[in-house]
């Protein structure tokens, strides 16, 4: 297990890019902190969104059940701050590997949508994304732009009278069936996981390393702060920001 810390980000970079450049594909798994230089607050740093609304109250299902006016404060101004916010460079540099075949899909923790807007194609939603709501009762999908310009600041209703739940999962729900299945299916398809931005302690989520771990691919991490992943799972983890360590890969493939 190595683990590089900031005058050793450039070399680290080179070692994934030789890998990749021998022909080994990726996987990534993603979490908040990939978007926090996008602007938006991770759960467990300071600042924003969550110095405000306690993520345990407002983000579990239960709360959403019984005080859904509550809940639906918060929700506004997390979709503001959402789409506000622009993909960096550690969200294009992964679209870009796609493209060029090094990179099979990203799992993401993320209901931002910032890898889809970098232009990424293959994107497991393992929490669900922004883009829609449903309805639990009648079973329909309205696109949050309809629905959301349609009520005018008011909790978004179905045409049944109920209410919209965003189809991101809320604390205390399961995670879709197809996003496990299409995760188990990125990892089979590679050699190596990149863990950019998690604090590997949200479960189901948190096990995907240690999946690809046990299914033989090399794990690298990316994560300024050490997590449970660090010195165990992960071969490599390199200490630094995601846009610091994805600007200095794009120059190492470059040259590999
Ligand atoms: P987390 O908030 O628990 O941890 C964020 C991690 O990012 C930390 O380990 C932190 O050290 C690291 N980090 C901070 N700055 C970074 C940077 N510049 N580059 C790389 N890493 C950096 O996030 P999590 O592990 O994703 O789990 C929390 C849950 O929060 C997830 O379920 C996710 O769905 C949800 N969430 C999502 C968003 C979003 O969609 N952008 C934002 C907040 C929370």
């Amino acid at each position: 297990m190595t683990i590089y810390r900031s005058d050793g980000v450039k070399k680290a970079a080179q070692e994934l890019a030789s890998l990749i450049a021998g022909g080994k594909k990726c996987v990534a798994f993603t979490g908040a902190g990939i978007s926090k230089e996008s602007e938006i607050p991770t759960f467990r740093g300071k600042g924003g969104l969550w110095d405000k609304y306690d993520p345990a109250e407002y983000a579990s299902i239960d709360s959403f059940n019984s005080k859904p006016d509550k809940v639906w404060h918060m929700l506004e101004e997390l979709y503001d701050v959402c789409l506000d916010a622009m993909p960096n460079k550690a969200h294009k540099v992964m679209a870009k590997m796609e493209e060029d075949g090094q990179l099979v899909g990203i799992i993401t923790q993320n209901i931002d949508g910032l890898h889809q807007r970098a232009g990424s194609k293959d994107v497991v939603e393992f929490h669900g994304g922004i883009e829609t709501l449903s309805c639990r009762h009648c079973h329909l999908t309205f696109k949050r732009k309809d629905v959301l310009d349609r009520e005018g600041g008011q909790f978004p209703m179905c045409d049944c009278g109920r209410l919209l739940k965003p189809d991101f999962v809320f604390f205390g729900e399961p995670i879709p069936q197809d996003a496990i299945t299409h995760s188990y299916e990125l990892i089979n398809d590679s050699q190596i996981m990149i863990c950019v931005g998690t604090s590997g302690v949200v479960v189901p989520a948190a096990q995907m390393p240690y999946t690809a771990k046990q299914s033989g691919l090399k794990v690298f991490e990316v994560n300024p702060e050490s997590t449970p992943l660090t010195g165990d799972v992960a071969d490599v983890s390199i200490m630094c920001g995601a846009v610091e360590f994805f600007t200095d890969l794009e120059e190492a493939l470059e040259e590999a």
